[in-house]
Protein backbone atom coordinates (compact mmCIF):
# COMPACT_ATOMS: atom_id res chain seq x y z
CA UNK A 1 0.00 0.00 0.00
CA UNK A 2 1.36 3.40 -1.02
CA UNK A 3 2.64 5.44 2.24
CA UNK A 4 0.56 8.20 3.52
CA UNK A 5 1.97 11.73 4.15
CA UNK A 6 -0.28 13.98 5.95
CA UNK A 7 0.13 17.51 6.59
CA UNK A 8 -2.25 19.26 9.97
CA UNK A 9 -1.91 22.51 9.19
CA UNK A 10 -3.69 23.13 12.39
CA UNK A 11 -4.40 27.04 12.57
CA UNK A 12 -1.51 27.92 10.30
CA UNK A 13 -0.99 30.40 8.25
CA UNK A 14 -3.36 33.21 8.69
CA UNK A 15 -3.48 34.75 5.47
CA UNK A 16 -4.30 32.94 2.50
CA UNK A 17 -1.73 33.91 -0.20
CA UNK A 18 0.61 32.03 2.35
CA UNK A 19 -1.80 29.18 2.11
CA UNK A 20 -1.76 29.06 -1.62
CA UNK A 21 2.24 29.19 -1.84
CA UNK A 22 2.86 26.34 0.37
CA UNK A 23 0.01 24.40 -1.29
CA UNK A 24 1.47 25.17 -5.01
CA UNK A 25 4.85 24.23 -3.76
CA UNK A 26 4.45 21.07 -1.66
CA UNK A 27 2.48 19.88 -4.99
CA UNK A 28 5.04 20.66 -8.05
CA UNK A 29 7.32 19.30 -5.77
CA UNK A 30 6.22 16.01 -4.89
CA UNK A 31 4.68 15.23 -8.62
CA UNK A 32 6.11 12.38 -9.65
CA UNK A 33 6.43 10.09 -6.42
CA UNK A 34 4.79 6.66 -6.87
CA UNK A 35 4.98 5.29 -3.65
CA UNK A 36 3.35 8.13 -1.71
CA UNK A 37 0.01 9.70 -1.15
CA UNK A 38 0.32 13.25 -0.01
CA UNK A 39 -2.40 15.06 2.04
CA UNK A 40 -2.60 18.51 2.94
CA UNK A 41 -5.15 19.72 5.97
CA UNK A 42 -5.43 23.36 5.99
CA UNK A 43 -7.86 25.00 8.11
CA UNK A 44 -11.35 25.34 6.68
CA UNK A 45 -11.98 28.72 5.59
CA UNK A 46 -8.88 28.24 2.87
CA UNK A 47 -10.47 24.64 1.29
CA UNK A 48 -12.57 26.21 -1.19
CA UNK A 49 -9.20 28.26 -2.44
CA UNK A 50 -7.09 25.46 -2.08
CA UNK A 51 -9.86 22.62 -3.99
CA UNK A 52 -7.82 20.59 -6.55
CA UNK A 53 -10.73 20.68 -8.97
CA UNK A 54 -10.21 16.79 -8.93
CA UNK A 55 -8.70 14.15 -7.18
CA UNK A 56 -5.05 13.14 -7.91
CA UNK A 57 -3.57 10.02 -6.96
CA UNK A 58 -0.36 11.82 -5.51
CA UNK A 59 -1.82 14.93 -3.79
CA UNK A 60 -4.66 15.12 -2.21
CA UNK A 61 -6.80 17.99 0.33
CA UNK A 62 -7.73 16.98 3.47
CA UNK A 63 -10.19 18.84 6.18
CA UNK A 64 -9.60 19.16 9.77
CA UNK A 65 -13.12 18.87 10.67
CA UNK A 66 -16.53 18.06 9.61
CA UNK A 67 -20.11 17.61 11.28
CA UNK A 68 -22.47 14.95 11.00
CA UNK A 69 -25.46 16.59 9.63
CA UNK A 70 -25.04 17.91 6.14
CA UNK A 71 -27.55 20.95 6.37
CA UNK A 72 -29.67 22.68 8.39
CA UNK A 73 -30.09 25.11 11.46
CA UNK A 74 -25.64 24.17 12.61
CA UNK A 75 -24.35 27.55 13.12
CA UNK A 76 -20.19 27.34 12.41
CA UNK A 77 -20.41 23.50 11.64
CA UNK A 78 -19.31 22.47 8.55
CA UNK A 79 -21.14 19.96 5.90
CA UNK A 80 -20.07 16.52 4.58
CA UNK A 81 -21.27 17.31 1.51
CA UNK A 82 -19.08 20.91 1.49
CA UNK A 83 -16.54 19.19 1.66
CA UNK A 84 -16.97 16.47 -0.85
CA UNK A 85 -18.45 19.32 -3.08
CA UNK A 86 -14.64 20.66 -2.53
CA UNK A 87 -12.91 17.48 -3.79
CA UNK A 88 -12.02 17.01 -0.19
CA UNK A 89 -10.89 13.30 0.16
CA UNK A 90 -9.61 12.67 3.95
CA UNK A 91 -11.50 14.52 6.99
CA UNK A 92 -8.72 14.41 10.25
CA UNK A 93 -11.54 13.04 13.08
CA UNK A 94 -10.51 13.35 16.93
CA UNK A 95 -7.53 14.83 16.69
CA UNK A 96 -6.39 15.62 20.56
CA UNK A 97 -6.47 18.68 20.19
CA UNK A 98 -10.36 18.76 19.17
CA UNK A 99 -11.07 16.56 22.11
CA UNK A 100 -9.34 18.61 24.40
CA UNK A 101 -12.39 21.37 23.35
CA UNK A 102 -14.81 19.12 24.38
CA UNK A 103 -15.37 16.28 21.82
CA UNK A 104 -16.72 12.77 22.54
CA UNK A 105 -16.47 10.05 21.18
CA UNK A 106 -19.74 9.48 20.35
CA UNK A 107 -19.65 12.65 18.66
CA UNK A 108 -16.04 11.24 17.15
CA UNK A 109 -18.35 8.25 15.73
CA UNK A 110 -21.13 10.10 14.70
CA UNK A 111 -18.78 12.33 12.44
CA UNK A 112 -16.73 9.39 11.08
CA UNK A 113 -19.59 7.68 9.80
CA UNK A 114 -20.92 10.59 7.89
CA UNK A 115 -17.85 11.12 6.46
CA UNK A 116 -18.00 7.27 5.28
CA UNK A 117 -21.23 7.48 4.11
CA UNK A 118 -20.21 10.66 1.64
CA UNK A 119 -16.36 8.29 0.61
CA UNK A 120 -14.12 10.23 2.20
CA UNK A 121 -11.84 9.09 3.96
CA UNK A 122 -11.60 9.81 8.11
CA UNK A 123 -8.23 9.75 9.77
CA UNK A 124 -9.33 8.85 13.26
CA UNK A 125 -6.73 9.93 16.08
CA UNK A 126 -6.47 7.59 18.81
CA UNK A 127 -3.39 8.15 22.14
CA UNK A 128 -2.93 8.14 25.11
CA UNK A 129 -2.46 11.35 27.19
CA UNK A 130 -0.11 9.71 29.29
CA UNK A 131 1.72 5.96 29.87
CA UNK A 132 1.31 4.37 33.17
CA UNK A 133 3.93 1.41 33.79
CA UNK A 134 1.27 -1.27 33.96
CA UNK A 135 -0.39 -0.32 30.81
CA UNK A 136 -3.97 0.75 31.78
CA UNK A 137 -3.62 3.22 29.16
CA UNK A 138 -4.25 0.62 26.37
CA UNK A 139 -7.58 0.16 28.05
CA UNK A 140 -7.85 4.07 26.68
CA UNK A 141 -6.61 3.55 23.19
CA UNK A 142 -9.07 0.41 22.29
CA UNK A 143 -11.87 2.14 23.91
CA UNK A 144 -11.07 5.07 21.44
CA UNK A 145 -11.22 2.40 18.76
CA UNK A 146 -14.28 0.91 19.86
CA UNK A 147 -16.41 3.87 20.54
CA UNK A 148 -15.41 5.92 17.63
CA UNK A 149 -15.27 2.91 15.09
CA UNK A 150 -18.78 1.47 16.72
CA UNK A 151 -21.47 0.43 13.92
CA UNK A 152 -18.93 0.86 11.14
CA UNK A 153 -19.50 -1.70 8.72
CA UNK A 154 -16.99 -3.91 7.18
CA UNK A 155 -17.67 -2.92 3.53
CA UNK A 156 -16.78 0.43 4.58
CA UNK A 157 -12.84 -0.40 5.96
CA UNK A 158 -11.49 0.18 2.60
CA UNK A 159 -11.43 4.18 3.43
CA UNK A 160 -10.58 3.96 6.83
CA UNK A 161 -7.50 5.16 8.11
CA UNK A 162 -5.82 5.35 11.87
CA UNK A 163 -3.36 8.24 13.17
CA UNK A 164 -1.55 6.82 16.26
CA UNK A 165 -0.59 9.94 18.40
CA UNK A 166 0.80 9.92 21.71
CA UNK A 167 -0.70 13.13 23.09
CA UNK A 168 2.43 13.55 25.25
CA UNK A 169 4.54 13.00 21.60
CA UNK A 170 2.69 15.85 20.21
CA UNK A 171 3.75 19.32 19.87
CA UNK A 172 7.39 18.35 21.54
CA UNK A 173 11.37 18.63 20.64
CA UNK A 174 11.30 15.37 18.51
CA UNK A 175 13.79 13.96 21.15
CA UNK A 176 10.69 13.70 22.94
CA UNK A 177 8.51 11.87 20.65
CA UNK A 178 7.48 7.96 20.47
CA UNK A 179 10.03 5.23 19.57
CA UNK A 180 9.89 3.40 16.07
CA UNK A 181 9.95 0.24 18.96
CA UNK A 182 6.98 1.44 21.05
CA UNK A 183 5.35 2.75 17.84
CA UNK A 184 5.70 -0.70 16.36
CA UNK A 185 3.85 -2.39 19.43
CA UNK A 186 1.26 0.21 19.84
CA UNK A 187 0.56 -0.09 16.21
CA UNK A 188 0.16 -3.98 16.78
CA UNK A 189 -2.40 -3.49 19.55
CA UNK A 190 -4.11 -0.96 17.55
CA UNK A 191 -4.10 -3.84 14.66
CA UNK A 192 -5.24 -6.29 17.01
CA UNK A 193 -8.21 -4.52 18.09
CA UNK A 194 -9.40 -3.50 14.55
CA UNK A 195 -8.90 -7.41 13.88
CA UNK A 196 -11.73 -8.18 16.54
CA UNK A 197 -13.66 -5.38 14.96
CA UNK A 198 -13.54 -6.34 11.35
CA UNK A 199 -11.82 -9.41 11.13
CA UNK A 200 -7.55 -10.26 10.31
CA UNK A 201 -8.10 -9.85 6.37
CA UNK A 202 -10.93 -6.70 7.12
CA UNK A 203 -8.19 -5.25 9.81
CA UNK A 204 -4.90 -5.56 7.71
CA UNK A 205 -6.20 -3.04 4.90
CA UNK A 206 -6.53 0.15 7.26
CA UNK A 207 -3.38 1.59 7.30
CA UNK A 208 -1.78 2.99 11.01
CA UNK A 209 -0.11 5.94 10.75
CA UNK A 210 2.55 7.75 13.53
CA UNK A 211 2.10 11.02 14.57
CA UNK A 212 3.44 13.27 17.30
CA UNK A 213 6.94 15.17 16.75
CA UNK A 214 7.55 14.21 13.41
CA UNK A 215 10.67 15.90 11.85
CA UNK A 216 12.61 14.93 8.78
CA UNK A 217 15.17 13.69 11.25
CA UNK A 218 13.32 10.76 12.96
CA UNK A 219 10.41 9.86 10.15
CA UNK A 220 12.68 7.23 8.97
CA UNK A 221 12.58 5.53 11.83
CA UNK A 222 9.07 5.39 11.94
CA UNK A 223 8.87 4.34 8.28
CA UNK A 224 11.11 1.22 8.92
CA UNK A 225 11.98 -0.16 11.79
CA UNK A 226 8.05 1.33 13.18
CA UNK A 227 6.89 0.03 9.76
CA UNK A 228 4.60 2.74 9.72
CA UNK A 229 1.78 3.02 7.10
CA UNK A 230 2.53 6.78 6.92
CA UNK A 231 2.77 9.55 9.21
CA UNK A 232 0.44 12.16 10.41
CA UNK A 233 2.70 15.22 10.76
CA UNK A 234 2.22 19.08 12.48
CA UNK A 235 4.55 21.80 12.49
CA UNK A 236 6.82 19.88 9.89
CA UNK A 237 4.14 20.28 7.39
CA UNK A 238 4.53 23.96 7.31
CA UNK A 239 8.01 24.05 6.52
CA UNK A 240 7.93 22.89 2.46
CA UNK A 241 11.45 21.31 1.90
CA UNK A 242 10.96 19.76 4.81
CA UNK A 243 7.67 18.07 4.73
CA UNK A 244 8.60 17.61 0.80
CA UNK A 245 11.60 15.80 1.97
CA UNK A 246 9.64 13.55 4.27
CA UNK A 247 7.61 12.67 1.06
CA UNK A 248 10.28 11.82 -0.80
CA UNK A 249 11.19 9.51 2.38
CA UNK A 250 8.32 7.58 2.35
CA UNK A 251 8.35 6.76 -1.71
CA UNK A 252 11.93 5.09 -1.36
CA UNK A 253 10.47 3.07 1.54
CA UNK A 254 8.82 0.07 -0.11
C1 LIG B 1 -0.50 16.74 15.49
O1 LIG B 1 -0.97 17.58 16.26
O2 LIG B 1 -1.26 15.99 14.84
C2 LIG B 1 0.94 16.63 15.36
C3 LIG B 1 1.40 15.49 14.98
O3 LIG B 1 1.68 17.74 15.66
P1 LIG B 1 3.28 17.85 15.74
O4 LIG B 1 3.84 17.11 14.56
O5 LIG B 1 3.58 19.30 15.68
O6 LIG B 1 3.69 17.21 17.04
Amino acid sequence: MKKLIVGNWKLNPTNLAEAKKIQTKIRQKVTGLRNVKVVICPPTAYLSALSLGRSNSIFSLGAQEVFWKEAGPYTGQTSPLILKDLNVSFVIIGHSEQRDLGENDEQINLKLRVVLDYGLRPILCVGEKERDDSGYYLAQIKRQLEDGLEKVSKKMVKQLVIAYEPVWAIGQDQRKAETPTSFLQHALFIRKTLSSLFGPAEAQKIPILYGGSVTIKNAEGFLTQGQADGLLVGRESLIIPNFVALAKLANQIK
